[in-house]
């Protein structure tokens, strides 16, 4: 897939040709200057986007160029999961710079097409441009039943705070991936949910649907500033036992080997896209959720009255060592607390 040759005109026309849209779902997809999208009665339509900046996000010493496409439709499908909606379709920006080597545009497609494929979320549109590094952008469109969409703000005193599968893994990944990289199986695994993230973006939209959550969000940005979002959004606090978090498989032993402690990377180590979710007090339980959403599902604590978000380790206050990933921290007069 050589730049050189094919030209703006050219990859467009090889994404539009690999790129299988459902006509009952979109009338009309690659081609025109706009995708067209049939609206459905008494459904909302979510959007979000996300980019990915060589350098900043990856890079490519470290990934490789079909995983990245994977990711960046997944990170997109955790956020569109966690608004309890059903993903639609997606919108690709790509940015590259002029020599761009064809085996990375190759893989990327590769990669990328082969998700939206798995995830039923066909690419229907999108730009290219020349960069001076790689910048990929995808936004995704989804679709909620108006009365269902899953709120930050929903969580109410006394709800209970669950959360699918386990924490730390993704930072631990990257801090491996920086250093000399994975030596044993079970780091690989560590490595793997940072470059390839599998978020259980279904399971939004099976809470959504059996009214099973009052408040979502993914984890993306680490446990505790996420928890965090939710509880300010909803005007209340949230109250967790660290002993309860799940903390990836493997990740005592990798974060030992690299002198890290285990439960700052599972509360603050960003990139696991699990879904937190605010359940009702008298819901099923633990087990019954994770039948349901057919993966690993954890109670971690409660909402309470009150603000912060506030942890304890063996019954006594703890506070976390680190805050979760921002782009740009504030100066800390700034930041609230
Ligand atoms: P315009 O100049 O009107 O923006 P473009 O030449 O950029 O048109 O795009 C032509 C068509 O190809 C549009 O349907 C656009 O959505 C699609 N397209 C352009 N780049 C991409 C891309 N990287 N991935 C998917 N679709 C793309
Ligand atoms: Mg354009």
């Amino acid at each position: 897939m050589d730049l050189r040759t094919l030209g703006e005109f050219g990859l467009i026309e090889a994404i539009r040709r690999r790129a299988r849209v459902d006509r009952r779902v979109w009338q009309l997809g690659i081609g025109d200057d706009a995708a067209v999208l049939r609206a459905r009665p008494r459904e909302s339509l979510v959007f979000t986007t996300d980019a990915l900046v060589e350098d900043v996000h990856f890079r490519w010493r470290t990934t490789e160029p079909r995983w990245l496409g994977e990711k960046a439709l997944a990170v997109n499908l955790s956020d569109v999961g966690a608004m309890g909606a059903t993903p639609l379709g997606c919108l690709l920006t790509l940015g590259v710079p002029e020599g761009v080597e064809p085996a990375h545009l190759e893989g990327f497609l590769d990669g990328l097409l082969r998700a939206t494929r798995d995830s039923h979320c066909p690419l229907v549109g999108g730009d290219t441009v020349r960069a001076p590094l790689w910048l990929i952008n995808i936004c995704v469109v989804g679709g909620v039943a108006r009365q269902r969409v899953l709120l930050r703000s929903g969580a109410s005193a006394g709800d209970r705070i669950l959360v699918t599968g386990e924490l730390g893994g993704a930072a631990a990944g990257l801090a491996l991936v920086d250093s000399e990289g994975a030596t044993t199986p079970a780091e690989r695994r560590l490595v793997a949910r940072q470059l390839r993230p599998r978020p259980v973006f279904r399971a939004g939209a099976v809470l959504a649907r059996a009214k099973l959550a009052r408040a979502a969000i993914d984890v993306s940005d680490g446990l505790a500033q996420d928890l965090g979002h939710v509880a300010r959004a909803s005007g209340v606090s949230a109250r967790v036992e660290v002993e309860r978090v799940p903390l990836a498989r493997g990740l005592g032993r990798c974060a030992a080997r690299l002198g890290l402690d285990p439960l700052a990377l599972a509360l603050s180590g960003g990139e696991d896209y699990e879904l937190l979710f605010a359940a009702p007090r008298s819901g099923p339980s633990a087990s019954t959720y994770a039948e349901r959403l057919g993966c690993r599902v954890t109670e971690i604590g409660v909402f309470a009255r009150g603000r912060g978000v506030h942890f304890t380790s063996a019954g006594r206050p703890y506070s976390p060592a680190a805050s979760g990933f921002q782009h740009f921290k504030p100066l800390p007069a700034d930041s609230e607390k």
